[in-house]
């Protein structure tokens, strides 16, 4: 049986103030049963570590190098991250893809270095609005999907997380319908399965874009919806908890 997962994605949010209140407020309350993680900016991953070091609470950053290290000014690498206790590392996320340019080779590069370094990547797949409306989303997140799989080596079969983070959906309170969600989740449990049928039951697909309280429990009872990846309603104690505890 899987194991739900609830990642609260920070984004470009907080301060060294608020990052303890909040995390004040998640370790001072049950979460339920779920595993969860937060994934702050990464100038915040020491403090955070430091905070969560004896709690259940894991933590990760929302973005790395491809490479290990060199002159890459502004970067910051998976040992980097692995060497702070990171257990997850976001890769692809749709704001890298569209404000950075991060195509699908990049991410799979990415991919590479977080395994490499011992990070469970978070990979997240999704669709525009435009592709959504031109009934392309299936054929991108394949794609995207695709980009992955073809990186995976062999005996790395497991070890990473999906997210499937509609573009459109993300920041706007227009959430995918429990409906919409499982069927992209089915379908990419469907693409793994062609790799390995072991693969596809144990790995967990999250869901991203505007979860919050109200509608997280409509969306985690999907067979394939194995937990949320949260941005806005992650910065909310008590926002947050319900999501935790609705998976
Ligand atoms: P929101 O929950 O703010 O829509 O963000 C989703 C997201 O991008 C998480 O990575």
């Amino acid at each position: 049986m899987r194991k739900p997962l609830v990642v609260g994605n920070w984004k470009m949010h907080g301060n060294t103030a608020e990052n303890a209140a909040l995390l004040e407020g998640l370790l001072n309350t049950e979460l339920g049963t779920a595993d969860v993680a937060v994934s702050p900016p990464s100038i915040y991953v020491a403090q955070v570590a430091e905070k969560l070091k004896s709690s259940a609470i894991s933590w990760g950053v929302q973005n790395i190098s491809a490479v290990d290290k060199g002159a890459y000014t502004g970067e910051i690498s998976a040992p980097m991250a692995k060497d702070l206790e990171c257990k997850f590392a976001i890769i692809g996320h749709s704001e890298r893809r569209t404000l950075f340019g991060e195509v699908d080779k990049d991410v799979a590069d990415k991919f590479v270095a977080a395994q490499q370094a011992g990070l469970t990547p978070i990979v997240c797949v999704g669709e525009n609005l435009a592709e959504r409306e031109a009934g392309e989303t299936l054929t991108v997140v394949g794609r995207q999907l695709g980009a992955i799989l073809a990186a995976l080596s062999a005996g790395q079969v497991d070890g990473f997380v999906i997210a499937y983070e509609p573009v459109w959906a993300i920041g706007t309170g227009r959430t995918a319908t429990p409906e919409q969600a499982q069927e992209v989740h089915k379908f990419i449990r469907d693409q793994l399965a062609a790799i390995s049928a072991e693969l596809a039951e144990n790995i967990q697909i999250l869901y991203g874009g505007s979860v919050k309280a109200d509608n997280a429990e409509a969306l985690f009872t999907n067979p394939d919806i194995d937990g949320g990846l949260v941005g806005g309603a992650s910065l909310l104690v008590d926002q947050f908890v319900a999501i935790c505890r609705a998976a």
